[in-house]
């Protein structure tokens, strides 16, 4: 640390050395940042980014609503987006533009307050544009693939770069975004509609999402990918894993997709139940669940 101390670069925005992530996780487990970076604007995380030595690791922190943080934390830098990034701004009638820092709630009513329709989905998602950006986040049988014209990123080096929808080579909950790449902005496209009947789909989308996910809960959302054909809950269901747990990490009763802390797991206990999860699944189906949460950092 005392190392990296001495090389970091002066930044304008808030550079915290050995902070904790669990406070700022869905899953509230896990080790510190040795290094959090928040920087106040963009010209300043790329300065910072392009006098870092180039050998040090850079992560991108959104909400943290898919990701298990392991207990002995994340080396090098990990960026954080605050307020200055988190401004929508409507571009025509079809077109907002929106901070890589800005929730999916914040994201979805600025579009209904602007009359367009399609981007509704992004209310139900917990997390951040750059995020969203990142996962390929989708519901209710959309995804940001169908949505993003082009996204502004600032690259390990301190570059900053637009990549358009067809260089981010999306997949299913996938993105080629390159390695140390911060979004910064996305912009989304939908099309026209009534403030009031987007207004009611958002208010559906939330109602369902309440019915069935443990929304109140220490998770980080879908566990595991959907294998081609099957639902990953319903594989960990026939495993007989519902219920399930390891030390206070537990796979949700509500729905089955979904681990919980339910109050001291360690981020060991979450990442070991998962596996256990994938290994019944396995010798129960012969199917390889493949992991949807983002795992990063060292274990303990
Ligand atoms: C209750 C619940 C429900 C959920 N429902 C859904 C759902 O319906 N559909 C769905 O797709 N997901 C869902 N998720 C998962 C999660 O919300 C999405 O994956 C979301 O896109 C993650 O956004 P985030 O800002 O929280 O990212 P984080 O969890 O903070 O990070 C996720 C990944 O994105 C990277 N990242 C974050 N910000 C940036 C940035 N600015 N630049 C570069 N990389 C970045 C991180 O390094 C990490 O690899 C759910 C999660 C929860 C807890």
């Amino acid at each position: 640390m005392t190392a990296l101390a001495a090389s970091l670069p002066k930044v304008s925005g808030r550079l915290t050395a050995g902070a904790p992530l669990a406070p700022l996780v869905w899953f509230k487990a896990g080790g510190a940042a040795e290094w959090l970076f928040e920087p106040a604007d963009i010209d300043d995380l790329c300065t910072f980014l392009a006098d870092l030595d180039p050998a040090t690791p850079v992560m991108g922190l959104g909400l943290g609503s898919n990701l298990i943080v392991r207990d002995g934390g994340v080396p090098g830098v990990v960026v954080r987006l605050g307020k200055a990034f988190a401004k929508v701004e409507r571009l025509d009638g079809t077109t907002i533009r929106c901070g890589g820092g800005a929730s999916g709630i914040l994201v979805s009513s600025a579009a209904r307050d602007a009359g367009i329709a399609g981007i509704e989905f992004l209310r139900s998602i917990p997390g951040a544009v750059g995020g969203f950006v990142r996962m390929n986040g989708g519901a209710y049988g959309r995804e940001v693939k169908d949505i993003l014209i082009e996204c502004e990123v600032v690259l390990r080096s301190g570059e900053r770069r637009t990549l358009a929808n067809a260089d981010l080579g999306y997949t299913y909950r996938h993105s080629e975004l390159p390695e140390g790449a911060i979004v910064v902005s996305a912009t989304f496209r939908g099309h026209p509609g009534e403030p009031q009947a987007i207004g009611a789909e958002m208010d559906r989308i939330a109602a369902e999402r309440e019915a069935s996910q443990p929304l109140r809960s220490k998770t980080g959302g879908s566990t595991f990918k959907n294998p081609d054909g099957h639902k990953a809950w319903a594989l960990v269901d026939a495993a007989g894993c519902r219920g399930l747990t390891i030390g206070d990490a537990q796979v949700s009763e509500k729905h089955t997709n979904f681990l919980l802390n339910l109050g001291g797991a360690t981020s060991a206990d979450i990442e070991a139940l998962g596996e256990e999860v994938r290994r019944r699944v396995k010798a129960t189906s012969g199917i390889e669940l493949e992991w949807e949460i983002q795992r990063v950092g060292v274990a303990k």
